[in-house]
């Protein structure tokens, strides 16, 4: 741990002329921009922002950092909740310049730096017509949502982000750079697999992908219902995802219509009860597959439409651009039950905001087939991820949606399967941490010790090292 004085006097020109990227400091023009990340909640004031231009840029910052006792920050998509991209006082290890992509079709891989976003990598693979298992958003940051396990469409079919990763390159702690495997440091790379940015910094991610849809077309869009119609629609949902063939995911919300085209003027700002659907199979086959979905209820609104994944990825992108205020509250679930419905009810009629919402997303199917054990993230009983999220683009309205979401999220709570999907949670504390982790947080404070027995990597959903810190 640094105090603000070492932060201070580390000699940044020194660092400044060794890396190759941007240095940004406190007195620089662009300082309070590069300080800026996606939750406009978060107020950090780093001591430096070094924007590296390669993975030479990040040995460099490491052993500077360490060599003068200063924190360390490390930046991705810059999305994360918490904030845990900046932080006071440290030097912020910034990768969002590192956006290259290298597909291989024959080999179903693409390669991807650790500054890409999941529309770089989309836009790369969906041109081949395959896809590699990412998130719900074409703008969140590939390497946090990676590190931190990764639900998204695709979950259901293929998996989640982290079980269809196959190496990644990795600065360590103490400024060396090894590739991480199944055959080369298979613990590190067990431990990368949902252990968050604990243990080291990942420089470039390889993926597995896979073809989806016709040529990368898939079925998809969000089909509205009355939020009255919230109870029926929410016991259907809970009983239809386990039964469907798993080239159909959905994920159920509660929201507020955009006030916007595509969606019909009549129903701007009218509250609902959600379902987006992404349909990844044989188009010849969508008709019978989709049946169920479009024979239920007496929707507002079906958009279920022939698009690129591109286009489903990137649909949301604009409703939710980055600097806005965002308060986060998570759980896993195995079940929605009727209590829990019955506070979606409550809670889905107090949307405080336009953009305040809650999302259930399904970790069932190839997802859960995984042992809990396989990989550091834990949670493979085939339920669900929620997020309960408050957003507004007024800051006068923090107090507001927070509290919203805090209440909310007390009276599910009890409903849950314990822990919560550590992409999602706040700065919430040990106790929480640990629960995400469930029974494989043991093992990876022992890979902590192993590969960061100093805690160096810290500004995270932190795992201690076992046994505490070295004297
Ligand atoms: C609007 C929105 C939508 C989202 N949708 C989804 C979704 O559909 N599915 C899903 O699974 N998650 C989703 N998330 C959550 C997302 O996975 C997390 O916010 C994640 O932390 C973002 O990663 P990032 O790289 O953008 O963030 P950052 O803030 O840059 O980093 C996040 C964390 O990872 C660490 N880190 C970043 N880069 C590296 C690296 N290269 N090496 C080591 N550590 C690193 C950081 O230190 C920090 O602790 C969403 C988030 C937002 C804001």
């Amino acid at each position: 741990m640094t105090t603000s004085t070492a932060a201070t006097r580390a000699p940044y020109a020194e660092l400044d002329a060794a890396v190759r990227g941007e240095l940004i400091m406190p007195a620089d023009p662009g300082y309070d921009q590069a300080r800026a990340v996606y939750n406009a909640m978060i107020d950090k004031h780093p001591a430096a922002i070094a924007r590296c231009r390669d993975t030479a840029d990040v040995i460099t910052c490491v052993r500077f950092a360490r060599q003068h006792g200063l924190e360390i920050a490390v930046r991705g998509g810059g999305h994360n909740a918490a904030g845990f991209g900046v932080w006071d006082d440290a030097l912020v290890i910034d990768l969002s310049a590192l956006r290259s992509t290298t597909v291989d079709p024959r080999g179903h891989t693409v390669r991807a730096d650790a500054g890409c976003t999941w529309g770089d990598v989309d836009h790369a693979t969906v041109a081949f017509g395959m896809a590699t298992p990412s998130g719900f958003l074409a703008s969140t940051g590939v390497a946090g949502l990676t590190l931190g396990g990764g639900i998204g469409y695709l979950a259901r079919r293929f998996g989640l982000t982290v079980d269809n990763l196959i190496a990644a390159d990795v600065v360590l702690a103490d400024g060396t750079f090894v590739t991480a495997s199944e055959s080369s440091h298979s613990d590190l790379f067990w431990a990368l697999r949902g252990g968050g940015g604990n243990f080291g910094i990942v420089t470039s991610f390889t993926f597995r992908c896979h073809d989806i849809g016709e040529a990368g077309t898939i079925i998809g869009g969000p089909v509205f219902y009355d939020l009255a119609d919230t109870p029926e629609v929410m016991r259907w949902y809970r009983e239809l995802i386990p039964s469907l063939p798993e080239e159909l995911s959905g994920w159920i919300a509660l929201v507020t219509i955009p006030p916007a085209p595509p969606f019909p003027e009549e129903l701007w700002g009218r509250t609902a009860c959600g379902i987006v659907w992404c349909y990844t199979g044989p188009h010849d086959q969508a008709d019978e597959v989709l049946e169920p979905v479009r024979a239920y209820g007496s929707p507002l609104l079906v958009g279920l439409q022939p698009m690129p994944f591109t286009v489903l990825q990137s649909a949301f992108d604009a409703l939710y651009p980055a600097g806005l205020q965002w308060y986060w509250k998570t759980d896993f679930f195995n079940e929605i039950s009727d209590a829990a419905i019955d506070v979606h009810v409550k809670y889905g009629a107090q949307l405080p905001t336009g953009h305040s919402t809650m999302h259930l997303y399904p970790i069932d199917g190839a997802a859960s087939r995984v042992p809990a054990d396989a990989t550091a993230f834990a949670y493979r009983d085939g339920g669900w991820a929620g997020v309960i999220v408050g957003v507004d683009p007024d800051p006068a309205n923090a107090g507001r949606i927070s509290q919203w979401a805090q209440d909310y999220w007390e009276e599910l709570h009890p409903a849950s399967a314990g822990g919560g999907y550590i992409n999602f949670l706040m700065n919430e504390g040990q106790d929480r941490v640990k629960a995400s982790y469930r029974g494989n947080y043991d093992r990876l404070a022992q890979i902590k010790k192993r590969y960061d027995p100093d805690n160096t990597f810290h500004i995270n959903q932190n795992i201690q090292p076992a046994g505490g810190l070295n004297p």
